[in-house]
């Protein structure tokens, strides 16, 4: 039977660093990572699509953040919900163009989707996620007045940052079921989802925070009991010793071992450490499952173990 594949794609999938990543520059890089996808759709996999906003939701608060005595700003779930819909955009018509050319017509849409957050997350307690744009110091203790939390980011300026709690619920998912049984690719939870808290009356309502784009798509690999989760991302493997003289580059590891390289420190926070931890924590969501770690150009290669880090449970 065709395998299920969770396909989350990092932020060089769509923009890249070294541009400055104007529409059509981002647009190029969209078409080329499409192509890469609909190879393995023309191969025969499932595949269901989410990806990172970073670049883009940075843009739209600056963008706020320039105009906002002309127009009044809208708070960091309307921004997310504004990412998943531009992004996800460009990769429905670059995908279904890509596929057109394999002869393919199968239907691609995006689901806006709401991930849901626990108000009692420690993560609250301690935002950490930088942001948005940086700010001069005076502008920094302005926004600290508006109630925002500032940081000094590593030399670079003052930075907003947010909580980043853990993905708990994907709203959506029966709907998203529904349109992958009719053979459609869904592309979803886009910027790990908009994050969402339920009150007791079962009431949605956004909330100031942004969720682990891959934490979000190991929860909904799981949900959707797909077979595999392919993290596509700007290094070929998860390294331990990472740009020391003795770096080594995981291959196959099974959860366990991954779990004592994370607690060694071996995966840097808010980079490499969030893709391993969704990765071991898929890899255990069922037996049989796996999850690799890799950049796009080895997508193929990877799900058929030949490059890559994967971490599955020994058979
Ligand atoms: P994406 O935007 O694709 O989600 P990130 O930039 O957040 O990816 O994370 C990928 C980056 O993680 C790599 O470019 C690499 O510099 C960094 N990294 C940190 N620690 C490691 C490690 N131990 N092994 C490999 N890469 C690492
Ligand atoms: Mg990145």
């Amino acid at each position: 039977m065709a395998e299920t594949i969770v396909v989350a794609l990092g932020g060089n999938a769509i923009k890249s660093a070294s541009e400055a990543g104007n529409y059509g520059q981002q647009l190029a890089r969209v078409q080329e990572s499409m192509a890469a996808v609909a190879r393995l759709i023309a191969l025969g996999y499932h595949v269901v699509i989410t990806h990172g906003n970073g670049p883009q939701v940075g843009d739209i608060l600056l963008q706020q953040e320039a105009a906002k005595e002309q127009v009044p700003s809208m708070p960091m779930d309307v921004c997310g919900a504004e990412s998943q819909g531009q992004i996800g955009y460009m990769i429905q018509q670059a995908l279904g163009n890509a596929l057109r050319r394999h002869r393919l017509t199968r239907p691609v849409c995006t689901v806006l989707t709401q991930v849901l957050v626990y108000a009692d997350d420690p993560a609250f307690a301690n935002p950490s996620k930088p942001i948005g744009p940086f700010y001069s110091a005076s502008q920094g203790e302005a926004m600290r007045a508006k109630g925002y939390t500032i940081i000094e980011d590593a030399g670079r300026g003052y930075r907003r940052v947010v909580p980043s709690p853990q993905p708990r619920e994907i709203i959506e998912i029966k709907v998203i079921r529904a349109l992958i049984q009719r053979s459609a690719i869904v592309v979803c939870s886009g910027g790990g989802g908009v994050p969402v808290l339920r009150d007791e009356d079962g009431q949605l309502c956004g909330v100031e925070a942004v969720i682990d784009k891959d934490l979000a798509g190991a929860l909904l690999a799981t949900q959707l009991e797909a077979d595999r989760l392919l993290i596509l991302t700007d290094v070929a493997n998860a390294a331990i010793n990472f740009r020391q003289p003795d770096q080594q580059d995981l291959g196959r590891i099974s959860p366990a071992e991954a779990r004592q390289y994370i607690e060694q420190g071996q995966f840097a926070k808010g980079s490499m450490l969030p893709k391993v931890l969704a990765a071991v924590r898929f890899a255990e969501s069922a037996p049989g499952r796996s999850a690799h770690i890799t950049r796009i150009e080895n997508a193929l290669a990877a799900l058929k173990g030949e490059a890559g880090t994967m971490v599955a449970a020994e058979t």
